[in-house]
């Protein structure tokens, strides 16, 4: 929370969910904005899969095994989980989350549609999300194959799994077309100040006016 006399209103933290598919700039959008914002925390998730080269443990994701991961959810200790692309199971660790947003810190989430849906059943009025599209199918046709690392096969793989991914771009709160970079990152900032300014997340705010004075 907020100090008192800081000029600034005792909050909860937001949650910003940020997807897109594969392709699209996710990354680097949020990782432009966490440029701007270095207050904005990071939630790591937890998955199943192997870890990419260059991936560290704990920094990118908490790399464990189907056991482990499935023990955790059996604990209640992810906030929602989902087997991603009918194979590895990817989660949001429960503990992290709800201490930033009771400290009023707010992160942002690379996670699915699936995950975003669960992330908003999970914790009603304290999730934002913000689909990113493609300025076109061209467009990412042309990222994904710029990436080079992908057999022409995995493009095509991709490219229809975009098309799935994309349909669920409505349910979110806001669409950002990433044509180009500086605005697209100017509008995710802006969405993230008007949710930090929502009145439902300012549970001091009663207290702030009252001490306002005069
Ligand atoms: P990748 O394996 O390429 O890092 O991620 C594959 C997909 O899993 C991405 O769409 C990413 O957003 C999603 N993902 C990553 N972490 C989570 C999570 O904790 N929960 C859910 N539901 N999806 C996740």
């Amino acid at each position: 929370m907020n100090e008192p006399g800081t000029g600034a209103i005792a909050r909860r933290g937001v949650c910003l969910v940020l997807a897109a598919p594969s392709g699209t700039g996710k990354s680097t959008v949020a990782r432009a904005l966490r440029t701007r914002e270095p207050g904005l925390g990071v939630s790591v998730s937890v998955t199943t899969r192997a870890p990419r080269p260059g991936e560290r443990d704990g920094i990118d994701y908490h790399f464990r095994d189907l056991a482990a991961f499935e023990a955790m959810v059996a604990a209640g200790e992810m906030l929602e989980w989902a087997r991603v692309l009918g194979r590895d199971c990817y989660g949001t660790p429960r503990a992290p989350v709800e201490a930033a947003l009771a400290a009023g810190q707010d992160m942002i989430f690379d996670i699915d549609w699936q995950g975003f849906r669960s992330l908003r059943a999970a914790l009603p009025g304290d999730v934002v999300g913000v689909y990113l599209l493609p300025p076109s199918l061209d467009a990412l046709r042309a990222r994904l194959e710029g990436r080079g690392g992908d057999a022409a096969g995995e493009v095509t793989r991709r490219m229809a799994l975009a098309q799935v991914e994309m349909a669920h771009c409505g349910e979110f709160d806001h669409v950002v077309v990433n044509d180009a970079l500086d605005t697209a990152v100017d509008t995710v900032a802006a969405v993230l100040a008007a949710a930090r300014a929502a009145t439902p997340r300012l549970v001091g705010l009663a207290g702030f006016v009252a001490g306002l004075g005069g």
